[in-house]
């Protein structure tokens, strides 16, 4: 099956107690058994639930695994891959990860004995002389939060060359876009949050893989720890992949068009979009990627928290709000809202200005979009 049939068909069939075309809602919490051990496989809601289990068959696919575990949330998936890890072990993680995944690894997992090491990719060769023998797992996630930067996980995992399992966060490109497992990937971690779910209404993680005793230790993590998502909130995810080729479709096609829009606008300085021809990686963002995506960031030539302050307040159709992915448009100040805990001078460095503005943009119509910015933007 090709990527739009398998987003509406993978692991849905007719539920077999009633022939009801879309999958039930299976709000509960235990399972009969005929006679001790005389059951159909469902014992207790932690451990399996019918919906779930519809929900990880479709991920699967999406993803070219074999198998996908649910979480609760994106960071709890995180959590699940961490838990992998033994005192004395060593991490290598991208130096600009989403920062729930970086406060997760040094706030919890560091004082257990494990040690992380926080590096720029960007030359993903470098990781061949950066793996220690104690590494056991390199975290990358591409494209970025908020700088548009890409790792090649092609490059990266030839340069691991398996003496460390190399997982990628692909929440920002969602499965349409990218593929890690097929590019030698190991893991594939998504905050379902976002683009999987897509509607702004659910929280929720999954992992990918094609290794039975990776998938075992994720399904034993959810049944062990119990970060599981609920039946109601697998449900919605399922209902939202359906869509989710078409979502992204289009929304990359508008972020492209409103990138063009910002490239061309006098008082944007510096527009970070892997879809223009002058970002610094468009080359391997066209083999890596089917589309480009639809986050970008940028920011203005008068570089003052006052002014992107008034832009931030003066949208209409971008809410200000954090998160990403939904259908509908959010903008984003990353200096005072997700970036504000890294110091200013660290912020400076890597490109992340005081007044740089990220932009989720949504399926709305994009000339509604373009006005909106340009509106904000003629008001400064
Ligand atoms: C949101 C996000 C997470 C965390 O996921 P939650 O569902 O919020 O727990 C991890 N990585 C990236 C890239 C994200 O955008």
């Amino acid at each position: 099956m090709k990527f739009a049939t398998k987003a509406i068909h993978a692991g849905v069939h007719p539920d077999p107690s009633t022939g009801a075309v879309m999958t039930p809602i299976y709000q509960t919490s235990t399972y009969a058994q005929r006679a001790p051990g005389d059951h159909d496989g469902y014992q207790y809601g932690r451990g399996d639930n019918p919906t779930r289990n519809v929900l990880q068959e479709n991920l699967a696919a999406l993803e070219n695994g074999t198998h996908a575990i649910v979480y609760s949330s994106g960071i709890a998936a995180l959590d699940a891959v961490l838990r992998l890890l033994e005192p004395g072990d060593h991490v290598i993680a991208q130096s600009d990860l989403y920062g729930g995944s970086y406060r997760l690894m040094v706030t919890q997992y560091e004082r257990y004995g494990i040690s992380f090491d926080f590096v720029n990719l960007k030359e993903a060769r470098d990781l061949s002389t950066l793996v220690k023998a104690e590494t056991k797992l390199v975290w990358l996630e591409t494209p970025t939060n908020p700088m548009l930067t890409l790792i090649d996980i092609k490059a990266a995992c030839e340069a691991v060359k398996g003496r460390a399992l190399v997982a990628v966060d692909n929440t920002f490109a969602s499965p349409y876009l990218q593929n890690p497992l097929d590019l030698g990937a190991d893991i594939v971690h998504h905050s379902a949050t976002k683009y999987l779910g897509g509607h702004s209404d659910v929280l929720q993680g999954a992992i990918i893989v094609k290794d039975d005793a990776l998938a075992q230790h994720f399904k034993r993590v959810q049944n062990h720890v119990g970060a599981i998502p609920g039946p109601q909130d697998c449900f919605l995810v399922l209902r939202g992949i359906k869509t989710l080729h078409l979502r992204v479709q289009r929304a990359s096609e508008n972020a492209l068009q409103i990138a063009k829009f910002l490239h061309a606008h006098p008082k944007v300085n510096h527009i970070y979009y892997p879809g223009l021809k002058d970002h610094a990686q468009h080359e391997l963002a066209t083999r890596q990627m089917r589309m480009y995506g639809a986050m970008l960031s940028f920011d203005l030539h008068t570089d003052t928290l006052e002014h992107a302050s008034k832009l931030l307040s003066s949208t209409s159709l971008f809410t200000l709000a954090e998160s990403l992915g939904g259908v509908e448009s959010l903008i984003g100040h990353p200096a005072t809202m997700t970036h504000a805990s890294i110091p200013r001078e660290q912020r400076l460095s890597v490109g992340l200005t005081d007044s740089l503005i990220r932009l989720s943009i949504g399926v709305e119509d994009v000339d509604d979009l373009i006005g909106d910015l340009e509106g904000a933007l003629g008001g400064l």
